[in-house]
């Protein structure tokens, strides 16, 4: 079957899919969504797929960068968007000028907002993030108090978000979770009896959002699963929610090896008979890595890569495929005829998980937005 596209390999993305998502995940939560789209929404290209989230109804953005919100403001995204973590100090300004709100966790930062915030004429929104047992940015849930106080005498800093981040909640014992979740909920208490309490409460990644739905409160902060992936086999995702990615390429070349004849690199791969090896123009230069094991869809079948992934193709046997042509559409990741290979499956053979085979796609494959 012929590829559509005249690219060496290409992502598309189904926003359709994506729409769909989002509207099974709001239902199912019923409270306000974060859209985490950072790392260019997990690999998917984040403008379309802000685009998309805003029309289903989401009206805030996480992003982990400052440039991404610069980006976003500039191509005229009017929602809300949190910077979920470190910013130098010098971008703050910046982003309190166009109304980015940002994670805060320590008195310098507060200080820092307040300077910033005096110097762009507004008020700065700030979301509290204390660490409730992810030992990665936050404070101490002790200091949360003394913080919120601090923010609270400044009259430039509204403390408008109290957040914290899961460690385990993808796994299938809840109680490291609970753990967490009672660390949190004594810091809300604390806050809400000196009245310091803001008004959005959030703490749900995507596995928090599915499995551990106490940790909702007022906002939920899926990333992963509305771009259709399950963060761990313990999680089920609801039903309806599908990937929305597909990594596609091209046959580029094929041709007959006789019998003892290396394959790339290093000849990892030796032919025992006479062989006929296709070349498809994907690399680790794309972030398909070197990982063996793997397998490529053409016309509906499995072909398995052999010898060494190069920076920019690599090579399949094509034994099993009916009549491969030259410029036949190859899918790395999605469906082709009734076979199936996904994120999971990549991030297996490369042992990783499926955000880092997203994430990883290279900065050179262009994303594609089909109409379906
Ligand atoms: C990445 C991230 C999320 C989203 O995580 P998923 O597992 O993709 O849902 C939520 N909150 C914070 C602070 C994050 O860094």
């Amino acid at each position: 079957m012929k590829a559509e596209q005249t690219f060496a390999t290409w992502v598309e993305v189904d926003l359709k899919a994506l729409k769909n998502n989002i509207k099974i995940i709001r239902k199912e939560t019923a409270v306000p969504l974060m859209a985490v789209v950072k790392a260019n929404g997990y690999g998917h290209g984040y403008m379309p797929i802000t685009r998309t989230a805003e029309e289903a109804g989401v009206d805030w953005f996480g992003v982990a960068r400052p440039r991404m919100a610069l980006k976003m403001r500039e191509d005229g995204i009017k929602s809300n968007i949190l910077v979920l973590g470190y910013i130098s100090p010098e971008r703050i300004e910046q982003m309190i000028c166009l109304d980015v709100s940002l994670a805060i966790w320590t008195k310098e930062h507060i200080g820092l907002v307040e300077k910033a915030a005096v110097n762009c004429q507004k008020i700065a929104r700030v979301h509290l993030l204390v660490d409730s047992g992810m030992g990665r940015l936050g404070c101490h849930p002790e200091e949360t108090l003394g913080l919120a106080h601090l923010a609270e005498e400044t009259n430039r800093v509204e403390l408008e978000g109290l957040f914290s981040h899961l460690a385990k909640a993808d796994e299938s014992d809840p109680e490291p979770t609970r753990k967490q979740e009672l660390v949190f909920l004594k810091a809300i208490d604390v806050l809400d009896k000196e009245k310091l309490l803001p008004g959005i409460i959030h703490m749900a990644n995507s596995a928090g959002t599915l499995a551990h739905p106490e940790t909702r409160f007022q906002l939920v902060r899926p990333g992963l699963i509305i771009y259709g992936l399950s963060p761990s086999p313990e999680v089920q995702l609801p039903a309806g929610i599908e990937p929305i990615l597909s990594w596609k390429s091209v046959l580029a070349s094929m041709k007959e090896l006789p019998p003892g004849h290396g394959v790339s690199y290093g000849h990892t791969y030796v032919t025992t008979k006479k062989e006929l090896i296709g070349v498809i123009p994907v690399g680790y230069a794309d972030g398909y890595r070197r990982g063996p094991g793997n397998a490529v869809l053409i016309n509906g079948v499995k072909a398995p890569i052999v010898g060494r992934v190069c920076m920019d193709q690599f090579m399949v046997k094509l034994e099993n495929v009916p009549n491969p042509q030259i410029g036949d559409e190859v899918v790395l990741i999605g469906k082709q005829g009734d076979e199936v290979i996904s994120a999971n499956d990549l991030a297996r053979v490369w042992q990783t998980i499926n955000y880092e085979v997203t994430c990883g796609i290279g900065a050179r494959v262009p994303r594609i937005y089909p109409e379906v």
